[in-house]
């Protein structure tokens, strides 16, 4: 039988009971909306729905793949909501998001993969909320035709699509998907629209190597990949991928250094880095530089 690993120092955070993430949580159950925060078991969660930034995560809760270190909810899942667009775009104006990170599940089962269901989300946005600067955390639409590109054409500011780890370790991790793949999508979202900004990132403590990190780093690079997040991998249950080891706070300040070497625009990477983690605090940086 597995057991747990003792989370180091670092890792620890604290119950979230702020009054922040109090009115949080009711706005999201208020308006019916699911976030990758909960769903995901977040650590972060209560430094980020404290200060009211959240992930919604559209296209319900029950996704179509099951990766091996994700904790959402895998089955049939539900129909798509025609006013969940509308809600996203109320709770962002409710909260007065400067920047809002907008994921959803995988929907293999739909013909364009949940890609019109962005395009919504992306245009009621636009509408009720201007100011705000909106970034897609994106499923791979795979075996998709046409998907990818309607949403490129829907203009999100940050174009976000998780790698999550190093190729060897895909079979394992990542089944259902391809590594080149992936990182085709975020080249392709560059050729198309050289204004968007594209974001990706992977988790360590998967038994993956420096030498494999560095090369992914490449990699992305070689797409124009801009931004780059990289954090601490957590084993949400006995059944999950099996966590190999906690990377140090001084391994993580040497990825950063490696990666700011390598000319990414923005670098993330901590232990509790996440691809959302404060997105906004590192986009606002980015634009008054
Ligand atoms: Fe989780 Fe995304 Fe994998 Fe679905 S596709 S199991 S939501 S990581
Ligand atoms: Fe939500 Fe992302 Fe913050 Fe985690 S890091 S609580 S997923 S916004």
């Amino acid at each position: 039988k597995q057991t747990f690993q003792r989370k180091p120092e670092w890792i620890r955070v604290k119950a979230p009971t702020s009054k922040g993430y109090n009115e949080t949580r009711k706005l999201m159950r208020d308006l019916k909306l699911h976030t990758v925060c909960e769903e995901a078991a977040c650590p972060n969660i209560g430094t980020c729905w404290q200060q009211k930034h959240a992930t919604v995560m559209i296209l319900g809760d029950t996704c179509t793949r099951a990766c091996a270190f994700c904790n959402v909810k895998t089955g049939r899942p539900m129909a798509v909501d025609p006013l969940e667009p509308v809600r996203t775009a109320e709770a962002c104006a409710a909260m007065g998001l400067k920047h809002i990170v907008i994921t959803s599940v995988d929907r293999d089962d739909l013909e364009d993969g949940g890609a019109q269901q962005f395009v919504r989300v992306i245009e009621e946005l636009r509408k009720r909320s201007p100011e705000t600067t909106v970034e897609i955390l994106t499923p791979d639409f795979r075996n998709k035709p046409g998907a990818l590109e309607r949403v490129i054409a829907a203009k999100p500011d940050v174009f976000n699509h998780n790698l999550e780890t190093v190729p060897r370790l895909y079979t394992r991790i990542r089944p259902g998907a391809r590594y080149y793949h992936s990182l085709k999508l975020l080249d392709t979202v560059k050729r198309i629209d050289p204004s968007i900004f594209t974001k990706s990132g992977i988790m360590v403590g998967l038994g993956e190597d420096k030498v494999e990190v560095a090369t992914v780093m490449d990699d992305m690079r070689s797409a124009d990949i801009d931004f780059i997040t990289i954090g601490q991998y957590l084993q949400p249950t006995p059944r999950h991928a099996k966590l190999e080891r906690f990377v140090t706070p001084e391994e993580f300040k040497t990825y950063e250094r490696l990666a700011r070497g390598k000319g990414f625009l923005m670098v993330s990477a901590t232990p509790l880095t996440r691809s959302s983690y404060l997105a906004g605090d590192d986009f606002e940086r980015l634009r008054a530089a």
